[in-house]
């Protein structure tokens, strides 16, 4: 799909009056394969998994967080395409409007896809494999679809970094910042007990 397409849903979704978070406009980064993972206290934790294809960012609400377990499947329902100005957004999206809550970009890096140079096609057939080269996230993972358009499951592969470690836990700060979400919320005038709930 053409990024700009891609983008309206996102665009449909907010009030850019009211919302600080970027407008949709497709772009590309130096690479063309950036990654970013945000942790986002909205209605409920999650983290929003995103990568860079063809001047958007598909992108998928995993509520768990990613694992380095091999053995762990973290379901990741998928979410309307955001655009690449989106990856540095940490902040406060306002109570009320859509994803209201606190905002980190909880580990940003590049990708390579792997056994296919067009990730397009791999997404749309449903399993696309890549290895991560973040600041937390390294090595080899897997996302495939299961089950209806937007389940989709995301999984460590088997290497190095792979690890029985809990990721999330243990790295919980912004890449960013190195604010814990409770920090954001405080300096930026979101809900700071709301945000807590989110931190270890
Ligand atoms: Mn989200």
């Amino acid at each position: 799909m053409p990024a700009k397409r891609a983008l309206k849903e996102y665009e449909r979704r907010r009030d850019f009056a009211l919302t600080p978070e970027p407008p949709a406009r497709a772009k590309r980064s130096r690479t063309g394969r950036s990654f970013v993972v945000q942790k986002h206290r909205a209605t409920a934790l999650h983290y929003d998994f995103r990568l860079e294809v063809d001047g958007t960012m598909p992108s998928w609400a995993v509520p768990k967080g990613p694992s380095l377990n091999t053995k762990d499947k973290r379901l990741a329902m998928k979410v309307e395409d955001h655009p690449l100005d989106y990856a540095g957004f940490e902040g406060i999206i306002p109570e009320g409007e859509y994803g209201g809550g606190t905002v980190m970009v909880w580990d940003e890096g590049t990708y390579e896809p792997l056994e296919t140079d067009d990730p397009a096609s791999a997404l749309r057939r449903g399993e696309l494999k890549f290895e991560l080269h973040g600041k937390k996230l390294k090595g080899r993972f897997t996302l495939v679809r299961t089950g209806g358009p937007r389940k989709w499951l995301l999984i460590k592969g088997r290497d190095r970094y792979a690890s029985e470690k809990d990721i999330a836990t243990e790295k919980p700060r912004s890449v960013k910042t190195r604010r814990l979400l409770a920090q954001i919320a405080r300096d930026e005038g979101g809900n700071v007990e709301k945000a807590a709930t989110g931190d270890p």
